[in-house]
């Protein structure tokens, strides 16, 4: 068989129909490659990341810490360091302004004579993302928020009861977790209704990329987002609230004049054998509350 002639463009022909994403740097951490999957996953076209540095506040990486890498325990860096490959999940800044988590792989780039060129990053989106025949779904029944794109107030509430249902008759526990955006007023009123709009989308996105599969997360009002959660107890309830409580405070939307930024001030209970919706609502709404007295942006968990 004749042996086919690879060049430049047939790579990155090839590369671009891979399904992740692929991006090479150079040791400088320069971007020099973004695949067509790179632009789909983070909204960045190569255009407006080739050349700039991954440090300079395009993907800034973050882990589940909220912690950012770029200046700390950069897997690039580590791995151009000890030419090791190395996986991560971490949480990578969309365009749009939300985080998305994803699990990374990291391999060195070496030449000839083993000196370090580089590395290449592959990544793909960590859970299955939000199924669109799901979103379909809810459109269809108008249990859509139109603006959010995610259930609204009464798919939440449907829901609410079908698991005080399943409480009832098989003694299976659901907790909630309530979220309102701090100072969204002023949100508003500095940058105008439409960043306003972006930022609950924004906040959206972020919240739902970020609970499993099994966890329902609706739009309950103007800046207020409820999360039913399943098959977890309070603590672990509070720490997936804190996740998320991180996770907004690290989105940003990127508008023409500013970087806008928000905080959430998050309630979250589990469901108790006297509980009816009422009660469970009011309670979550309350030790929400209690976080606005204490501060804003934390968590206020409770029985
Ligand atoms: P706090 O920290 O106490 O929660 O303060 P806040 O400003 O977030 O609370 P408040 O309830 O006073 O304000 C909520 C604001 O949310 C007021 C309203 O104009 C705005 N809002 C509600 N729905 C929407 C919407 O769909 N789009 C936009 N842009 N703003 C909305
Ligand atoms: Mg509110
Ligand atoms: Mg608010």
């Amino acid at each position: 068989m004749k042996a086919m002639h690879f060049n430049d463009s047939l790579y990155r022909h090839i590369l671009d129909h891979v399904n992740e994403g692929v991006y090479f740097v150079d040791t400088h951490r320069t971007i020099l490659y973004w695949n067509k999957g790179a632009e789909r996953i983070s909204g960045y076209t190569a255009q407006e990341v080739v050349g700039s540095s991954c440090a300079d506040n395009i993907l800034v990486h973050i882990n589940e810490h909220g912690e950012e890498l770029c200046h700390g325990f950069c897997p690039m860096l580590l791995t151009m360091g000890d030419t090791k490959d190395r996986r991560a999940d971490v949480y990578l800044h969309h365009k749009d302004g939300h985080r998305i988590p994803v699990s990374v792989h990291v391999t060195p780039l070496v030449d000839e004579r083993g000196a370090v060129m580089g590395c290449v990053e592959t990544f793909h989106i960590t859970p299955a993302a939000v199924d669109p025949r799901y979103v379909e779904g809810l459109e269809k029944a108008a249990m859509l928020d139109p603006l959010t794109q995610i259930a609204n107030r009464r798919f939440l509430e449907m829901k609410i009861s079908s698991c005080f249902e399943e409480f009832r008759r098989y003694n299976i526990p659901f907790g909630l977790i309530f979220a309102d955006i701090d100072h969204f007023k002023s949100i508003n009123d500095t940058f105008g209704h439409r960043a306003g709009d972006d930022v609950l989308k924004m906040t959206a996105r972020t919240l739902t990329q970020n609970v499993r599969m099994t966890d329902l997360v609706g739009r309950w009002g103007g800046e207020e987002f409820l999360v039913i959660v399943t098959h977890l107890n309070l603590l672990n309830t509070e720490r997936l609230a804190g996740k998320l409580r991180r996770l907004v405070e690290k989105s940003f939307l990127s508008t023409q004049s500013a970087v806008v930024r928000i905080t959430m001030t998050l309630g979250v209970t589990l469901v108790r054998t006297n509980d009816a919706p009422e009660s469970l609502l009011e309670r979550v709404d309350s030790l929400m509350y209690a976080g606005k007295e204490q501060g804003r942006n934390r968590v206020v968990a409770g029985t």
